[in-house]
């Protein structure tokens, strides 16, 4: 089974079974993705790009397999254009610090959503001072979906950059990014996509999108943290200058100038973290030998069936009703607070997540000060969002 694949769900919390709703934050990683990582250390570990000894070029050609691997799953156009970094925040801190930097001046605008994670929009405000850019932020629609009229009204020709979020973390919404592409395209505006959200549900192909970037992280598809990925477009990377300096980023180096590796190693200073690109290589092909259409129509099952048991619960509200939804539900409970929620299920062995969600504008926007959020991966099953349901209407019930 498939569930049995994935050690830590067979776990016991507070004396129950696991029930593991925080996908969204992270999620759990298969035996052949720990297993890998394991491997590394035991059998291949050594310095990658260095030594000329027999373990450090183990060791690279797997580093630089684990890029083509990821490289063919995103369907980019050469593996020169994966760029490993520690997650998606340092991936949308590169682009900020690299292309941002050099790229915007006084004026020129930034379009950003509503819907945004911090890390999608400290980066560009950061930016934005260095620069003089100015940020414009394209509002919500009731069910949580993008206002997709303003966004086309707020383009112009002054319109330098859009980074929009592939799914949000809070509501589920699943953007249309080819359509946000398009329309960026026509004012030949530059496009980054936070995908974060986006590859634990699907696979994607950043050439059918159209966008320039699109970043994301390992620890939320099934592999380690502390590795992530940016994609760009070989011929905006290899003009962009370095963020970083030291190590695998150099060609040569004096006291009278240093000139800068090719593509990928440009953006890669410093040793990197090769079990975890490893890993990330292992969780890639683990999803590859997944039926993915049937781990599809699980989660949306979840997704649905979720919905129906909790509508019934007393004082039960969704926040926001996004057309196209990940499986995740964000809700409050009448009169309960979202930490006393996260707290009472903790002890009935069921993780969710509570509070801002790293959301504070989208907070901002709805007029509230955080929700309860449930998000399933397909190691899920029915039986636990029947549990979750009913652990609610206890928590709803009891302290009435
Ligand atoms: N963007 C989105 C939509 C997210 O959900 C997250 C994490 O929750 C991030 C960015 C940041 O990811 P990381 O902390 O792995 O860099």
């Amino acid at each position: 089974m498939l569930r049995d694949q994935f050690p830590l769900l067979t776990q016991q919390v507070s004396g129950q079974p696991l029930i593991y709703l925080d996908n969204a934050a992270t999620t759990q990683k298969p035996r052949q993705v720990i297993d890998t990582v394991a491997a590394y250390y035991r059998t291949t570990n050594a310095n990658v790009h260095r030594a000329s000894h027999h373990l450090s070029a183990e060791a690279t050609l797997r580093f630089e397999q684990a890029r083509e691997t990821m490289a063919r799953y995103l369907n980019a156009a050469h593996s020169r254009e994966v760029i490993w970094t520690r997650g998606t925040t340092e991936a949308i801190n590169l682009v900020a610090n690299s292309w941002g930097v050099s790229n915007l001046s006084t004026g020129d605008e930034i379009v950003l959503s509503t819907l945004e994670h911090h890390a999608n929009i400290v980066p560009w405000q950061m930016v934005a001072e260095r620069t003089g850019a100015i940020i414009r932020v394209v509002p919500l629609l009731e069910t949580g979906d993008l206002d997709m009229d303003a966004y086309r009204n707020v383009l112009n020709d002054r319109t330098k950059l859009v980074a929009v979020g592939h799914v949000s973390n809070t509501l589920g919404t699943v953007n249309p990014v080819a359509e946000i592409t398009a329309a960026a395209k026509a004012v030949d505006a530059t496009v980054l996509i936070d995908g974060a959200q986006a590859l634990p549900h699907f696979q994607i192909d950043v050439q059918a999108i159209g966008c320039d970037f699109y970043v994301f992280s390992g620890h939320k598809m099934f592999a380690p943290t502390g590795i992530g990925v940016l994609w760009g477009k070989e011929t905006l990377l290899d003009v962009m200058p370095p963020w970083q300096g030291g190590g695998e980023m150099i060609a040569q180096v004096s006291f009278s100038g240093t000139t800068y590796n090719q593509l990928p190693f440009k953006f890669e200073a410093g040793t990197p973290n090769i079990s975890g690109v490893l890993g990330l290589s292992a969780a890639v092909s683990w999803l590859n030998q997944q039926d993915r259409h049937a781990l599809d129509q699980h989660e949306h099952q979840l997704f649905q069936h979720a919905l129906a048991c909790c509508q019934n619960v007393p004082g039960f509200t969704r926040i926001g009703a996004p057309k196209h939804s990940a499986s995740l539900i964000s809700f409050q409970l009448d009169k309960h607070h979202q930490q006393d929620i996260g707290l009472q299920l903790d002890q009935m062995g069921i993780a969710v997540r509570t509070g801002h969600h790293c959301a504070m504008p989208l907070m901002q926007a709805l007029g509230i000060n955080g929700t309860t959020r449930a998000s399933f991966a397909f190691y899920n099953t029915l039986a636990e969002v029947e549990l979750f349901a009913t652990a609610l209407d206890q928590i709803a019930r009891e302290n009435d």
